[in-house]
């Protein structure tokens, strides 16, 4: 018998396109890296980048401050080098007895080592080539994957030490992988991080260096931040996906669209069925488009009759079975203006009105993840630099003078109050504080803290009973504070355009003891109508984890966020 090669790509289209927008991966790089602080990046590749393209992705998360590239296998790592990414660190983690050990100790790849007879065959390789070898040993924390157990690592450590003082190894430091970081608020995720803590102390105390540790991936940067490691992990949020959409907008820009040209429509009478076994009946005489991608191309048959495609900014129904190569779409009795060659979004960042990945994944139960890797088939991938939407356009790290957007847990009242007294450091005059979420959710108590950080006068009560109460400078010279309740303010007015200036001009009619211009003004809820008035403003969103009472807030900086829109 005979094995050999082939193609394993179906061949591309000219009809449908990912298209990646690579200056949101850009933008998520930065994203991310606020929440990591001191830590660096490196950024997760694998699976040819979630289905965005390895090699450009690589390059511009390297330019956009990445420090290290993270693949599951050794091919993957090898299609980098190979594509000219000669300087950059990169670490291969998912290998086999069958890979090729020497080829990657020439092209200069990092492995990591998660079982010991994985270590025999990289010093094997070493012996053979000459070349001293860069590892990375992997701990199993508490993944219950694969990697070493904290006991195993000690019983390791003498044999590392002995490869390392030889030349041939040169261990990097360790990794571990987190199981349920998205969980918000799981014992288990600090548990893991001081497994790893401590390995890494016991390693240091046998005389490793170990100064390249990593254990966050993506939901653990944004609820636990850097965790003091050198490293982190992200691969979702570099796609502008957030793991965890209860901690609301978090400024990620999605990255991949997936869509494709309306290959024709036509008018379709009342009562007949579309696709296989007539799943769908028009009720009416209507007019439908063939959209020419299907399952064969990564599109989940259960999203049946459930799909919404937008054309030229109009969300259309699909409808009847998703087949192979196409899926049908009702553009309704007047046609929706729609010709052939349209473009057909069926998702992306949203700012067209399509729906997202994070949509699809949750019409059908399943993590956003497998809904942007399965993007496929006959796909023909492309690449744009399109700015990211206004809304957004706030978070590159030079427009933050102010100060990061982050996450906070929040157990106690005492949190809430540290956490307000912590971001009234970020404040000056003139800035504006927006404080969304709930009834009861704290915001009131935000407030009182933001007053103690600003060292205000008089006690901030809830302002419900009046509009708006201003608390003077605690210093001559110093900033005051006005605090408002937006939604007296705004009763009724919330899809209002107008709502900003009516508010402000509210602000202006009272009686105020201090200028607006000399204070921190500090809206109660208001979210998405105050923003637009002022050049920056400092959005908090208080919240409960939902199925537990388990509070968290979210923030970041707005800069006039709809300067642009029309
Ligand atoms: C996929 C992967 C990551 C990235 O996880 P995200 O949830 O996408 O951030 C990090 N580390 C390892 C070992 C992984 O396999």
């Amino acid at each position: 018998m005979t094995l050999y090669t082939g193609e394993t790509i179906l061949t591309p289209s000219t009809q449908l396109f990912a298209t990646v927008n690579l200056d949101a991966i850009a933008h998520n790089i930065g994203v991310m890296q606020r929440f990591a602080g001191d830590t660096q990046i490196m950024a997760v590749v694998k699976a040819d980048a979630y289905g965005h393209g390895a090699i450009e992705v690589s390059k511009t998360a390297l330019a956009a401050g990445a420090v290290e590239l993270g693949c599951a296998t050794y091919e993957e790592a090898m299609q980098l080098r190979n594509a000219g990414i000669v300087d950059a660190p990169i670490l291969f983690w998912m290998w086999g007895p069958s890979t090729p050990v020497e080829e990657a100790l020439r092209a200069n790849l990092m492995i990591a080592v998660a079982a010991e007879w994985q270590l025999d065959a990289v010093l094997a390789a070493v012996k053979n080539t000459g070349i001293s070898a860069s590892l990375t040993i992997k701990l199993d924390t508490g993944m219950g994957r694969s990697g070493f157990t904290s006991h195993q690592w000690n019983t390791l450590l003498p044999r590392l030490c002995e490869a390392e003082a030889s030349g041939m190894v040169h261990i990097r430091g360790l990794m571990a992988h987190f199981s349920s970081a998205d969980e918000l608020g799981n014992p288990v995720t600090d548990r893991q991080a001081e497994g790893l803590r401590v390995a890494i102390d016991h390693g240091r105390r046998a005389g490793l260096r170990l100064d390249h540790n990593h254990h966050a991936n993506t939901a653990a940067l944004l609820t636990h931040g850097g965790m003091g490691f050198e490293l982190a992990r992200p691969g979702l949020g570099i796609y502008g996906i957030s793991p965890m959409p209860e901690l609301g907008d978090l400024d990620l820009v999605p990255a991949l669209t997936w869509s494709a040209a309306v290959t024709l429509t036509k008018p379709f009478p009342a009562g007949a069925g579309v696709s296989y076994n007539h799943d769908w009946h028009a009720p009416a005489d209507t007019v439908t488009a063939i959209v020419p991608c299907g399952y064969a191309d990564g599109i989940d048959r259960r999203l049946t009759n459930q799909l919404e495609v937008t054309i030229n900014g109009k969300r259309f129904p699909e409808v009847g079975r998703i087949s192979m190569d196409q899926i049908v779409v009702n553009l309704g009795d007047d046609g929706g203006g729609v010709s052939q060659g349209d473009e057909a979004f069926l998702f992306g960042d949203g700012s067209r009105g399509e729906l997202t990945a994070l949509d699809w994944a949750n019409l059908i139960g399943t993590i956003p993840y497998e809904v942007i890797c399965a993007v496929g088939g006959r796909t023909t991938r492309r690449y744009e630099h399109r700015p990211v939407t206004p809304t957004r356009a706030s978070s590159s790290a030079e427009a933050h003078p102010a100060g990061p957007a982050g996450l906070r847990k929040l157990s106690t009242v005492e949190d809430t109050l540290q956490l307000g007294r912590e971001l009234a450091a970020q404040l000056r005059a003139g800035d504006v504080v927006v404080l969304d979420g709930a009834l009861g959710a704290g915001k009131t108590v935000l407030a009182r803290g933001i007053s103690e950080g600003l060292g205000v006068q008089g006690r901030v009560t809830s302002p419900t009973f009046v509009i708006a109460r201003s608390h003077r400078p605690g210093t001559p010279g110093g900033v005051g504070m006005v605090h408002v309740d937006a939604y007296r303010l705004l009763d009724g007015m919330e899809d209002d355009p107008n709502a900003g200036e009516a508010l402000l001009d509210e602000l202006d009619a009272l009686d105020l003891d201090t200028e607006l211009t000399d204070s921190v003004v500090v809206v109660e809820w208001g979210g998405g109508v105050v923003e637009r008035l002022v050049e920056r403003s400092l959005v908090v969103t208080l919240a409960r984890s939902p199925g537990s009472d388990k509070r968290h807030a979210t923030w970041r900086w707005v800069d006039d966020p709809y300067r642009e829109l029309p």
